[in-house]
């Protein structure tokens, strides 16, 4: 048979077979189904399998495999680098999979592969539950937990990958597995930041924890008194409780009930402190920062599935964004991340943040962050193709300013693809040939490489 009559017979019957909807180009659907958060990735798969369930994404995994196409796995298309989304292959769509089931006897909840950050803390929020999430609602809970998870209540409870409690996995020859502590134990440990390097994970199920309070402070200053409010930021979260964790963000201030109307288009830095507890306590832990000359202020008990989408970043706007974990965060450091972000391009969506770390997060898995106490991320985010040049040498400029203070370990989640020594060079060496040797197990032609990919060992 010749090749293009195999492809078109075996396509026919993916089309028949898929409970779900499979497109192809010219089909109805298809550009908008081929489309990623990042406005800068324009590419064109051959076949979208748009999964309504596990069997359909292990019907879709071998027909991808009996044409030899390349295989994508999309869930929330919050890649930076547009890893849900090839040119010429499979993509392996999990949106129509956003079922969550929680069990709150339990304290677990599970979800299907293509489940969004907000179906998930929307479903936990009644029963005054909640797992760690990303800073973003729209984020994939696969592709968030399974490359590490790093978010708002993480200092308290961990990265979201800790509480990972088993995985749905279908892998490279199209067979269903279920990794837990129990069953296919290396696969498990691999999952708790190897990202997609092993299977589809048609399903997740996560331990809960109990927040049955949540608060937040946002603090806004000019931008030149940040340097003083990062230092005071820095004090309060290196003698406040783990409970505590935040942010700091310089960005272009936008219509929001913490930005006064007089400051919206302009450069602003942000002070946020999230709290698993109630405003008051809150209020004392800010203290130190509220009596700094500021702006404004917001300190307010919120549902925390509300503070999830307080940073939401837009959809279908350009991004570049890159990562450092740090090790530590001398005033110097300060000082240059501070000059940096004033060159921030503005009016833009671009942010430049530090996360704390500390409390909960420890690095028993492979989740490669080392012990670092502070990240520092550039991201770029802009509407304009003409601001391209601008904007990815503001990010490159924000990155090599740091070099003098990184780790080295590199924060994975939060850079697009910046090339095969960014991904292993951060990973220490052990860990890396055991992910290595987990990936020749399960993986061994590497079947699923758009993602930081890890190769066979
Ligand atoms: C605006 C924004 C904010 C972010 N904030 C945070 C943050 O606060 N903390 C943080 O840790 N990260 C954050 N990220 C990074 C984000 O967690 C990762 O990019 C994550 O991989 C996105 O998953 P997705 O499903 O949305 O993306 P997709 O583009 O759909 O998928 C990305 C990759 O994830 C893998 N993947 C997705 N679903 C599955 C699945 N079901 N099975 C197997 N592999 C899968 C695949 O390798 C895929 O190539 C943010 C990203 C953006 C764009």
């Amino acid at each position: 048979m010749a090749p293009f009559t195999k492809a078109r017979t075996a396509l026919a019957a993916l089309r028949a077979d898929l409970a779900g909807e499979v497109l192809a180009p010219g089909d109805a659907g298809y550009d908008v189904a081929r489309t990623v958060c990042n406005a800068r990735i324009d590419r064109r798969p051959a076949v979208i399998a748009q999964c309504a369930g596990e069997a359909d994404v292990v019907r879709s995994v071998c027909f991808a495999r009996d044409l030899d196409l390349k295989i994508a796995v999309r869930g929330g298309g919050r890649s930076v680098a547009g890893m849900g989304v090839n040119d010429n292959g499979v993509v392996v769509d999990l949106r129509r999979m956003r079922g969550v089931t929680v069990h709150p006897g339990a304290a677990a909840v599970r979800v299907e592969g293509g489940t969004l950050m907000h179906d998930l803390d929307r479903a936990t929020q009644p029963h005054a539950l909640a797992t760690t999430g990303g800073r973003d609602s729209a984020t994939g809970v696969a592709g968030f937990v399974l490359g590490g998870g790093s978010g708002w209540l993480e200092r308290a409870l961990g990265p979201a990958a800790d509480s990972l409690l088993g995985v749905e996995l279908v892998t490279a020859d199209g067979t269903t597995v279920r990794a837990t502590a129990e069953e296919h134990p290396e696969l498990f440990w691999a999952l708790h930041g190897g990202g997609g390097n092993f299977g589809v994970a048609t399903a997740l199920t996560l331990r809960l924890h109990e927040l049955p309070e949540f608060s937040v402070a946002v603090v806004v200053f000019r931008p030149e008194a940040g340097p003083d409010a990062i230092r005071v930021f820095r004090d309060v979260v290196a003698t406040g409780p783990a409970e505590a964790g935040g942010a700091v963000l310089y960005l272009t201030g936008r219509s929001e009930p913490f930005v006064p109307g007089y400051l919206v288009g302009t450069l602003l830095c942000l002070v946020v402190i999230t709290y698993v507890g109630g405003a008051d306590r809150l209020r004392g832990l800010a203290r130190p920062l509220l009596e700094l000359p500021h702006e404004s202020e917001v300190i307010a008990a919120l549902p925390y599935a509300d503070v999830q989408c307080l940073l939401d970043t837009p959809s279908g706007m350009r991004n570049h964004g890159s990562a450092e974990y740090l090790t530590a965060l001398p005033d110097g450091l300060v000082d240059v991340f501070c000059a940096r972000a004033r060159t921030m391009p503005v009016p833009t969506g671009c942010r430049y943040m530090l996360f704390p770390f500390g409390g909960a997060v420890t690095s028993a898995y492979p989740v490669p962050r080392g012990d670092a106490p502070w990240a520092v991320h550039p991201c770029g985010v802009w509407a304009d193709p003409s601001d391209d040049d601008r904007v990815l040498s503001w990010v490159e400029h924000a990155r090599a300013d740091v070099r003098p203070w990184r780790t080295g370990v590199v924060c994975m989640p939060l850079i697009g693809d910046q090339g095969r020594d960014r991904v292993v060079g951060g990973l220490d060496a052990e860990s890396l040939n055991r992910l290595a040797r987990v990936k020749r197990r399960y993986d061994p032609d590497n079947v699923f490489r758009y993602n930081h990919n890890i190769a066979p060992g």
